[in-house]
């Protein structure tokens, strides 16, 4: 009961935090304005953290922002039409996709409010958002320990984390959120927006995205992160 009731409140002040978000914005298809790539809230917090982890060496360098609608479809089709070439029954395909990228228009990257970074301090080459560059002797691995103790700090949490029962996308360790701005474009998504994503009809594999896709897509892919992202 008492965990009832902590639902329902947070139902109610996240409803309040929301009212005035364009689900089209929540979607991608029509952009926040931008600066740097992120809202103007973001970009400022980000200018600070970047500031201050220079001053230990730590070169943050975000090398993707804000992502539309458009360009999510873009990358999804591509990677569809691939598998399916290679034989991939089209609910193999989904899922596969699923593990590293978002089904358009559940992207967080679309809301503004979401970075991938990496840490420029050092040489990087070839795809530098691998989980092994943000360990060990990777060039990205100061980057992440000095955010594990700073970030909150200036209002960014880490979404996929690497807790070894958590479900849906895998760890990333470069990606962080502006939890005070994105939390209430989560609640609008899962509640409501994701059922206009299957509408599209230049979407691949459209006709696969059922009910029961989007209840577990949305419990495991939209939900099961952080759980600091729910405070
Ligand atoms: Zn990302």
């Amino acid at each position: 009961m008492k965990a009832l009731l902590k639902g329902l409140f947070l139902c109610v002040t996240m409803h309040t935090s929301a009212q005035h978000i364009d689900p089209f914005l929540v979607l991608g298809k029509t952009s926040p304005s931008l600066v740097g790539n992120m809202q103007e809230e973001v970009y400022k917090a980000y200018e600070q953290m970047r500031k201050a982890a220079s001053k230990v060496g730590v070169d943050i360098k975000a090398v993707s922002a804000h992502r539309s609608y458009h360009r999510q479809r873009e990358i999804w089709n591509a990677k569809y039409s691939t598998l399916i070439s290679q034989g991939l029954s089209a609910k193999d395909a989904i899922q596969e996709i699923i593990t590293y990228s978002t089904l358009p228009g559940t992207s967080r990257h679309h809301w503004g409010t979401d970075i991938d970074i990496i840490d420029n301090a050092n040489p990087q080459s070839g795809d530098v958002l691998l989980v092994e560059k943000f360990y060990g002797d990777g060039p990205s691995s100061a980057l992440r320990s000095w955010m594990n103790q700073n970030a909150a700090d200036y209002g960014f949490l880490e979404v996929y984390t690497d807790h070894p029962n958590r479900k849906g996308f895998a760890h990333e360790p470069w990606h962080y959120t502006y939890h005070s701005l994105s939390k209430a474009y989560l609640e609008i998504l899962t509640n409501h927006a994701i059922s206009e994503i299957a509408k599209d009809e230049q979407l691949l594999g459209r006709e696969f995205l059922d009910t029961e896709f989007f209840t577990s897509y949305t419990v495991e892919h939209l939900l099961d992160i952080n759980p600091a992202l729910f405070d």
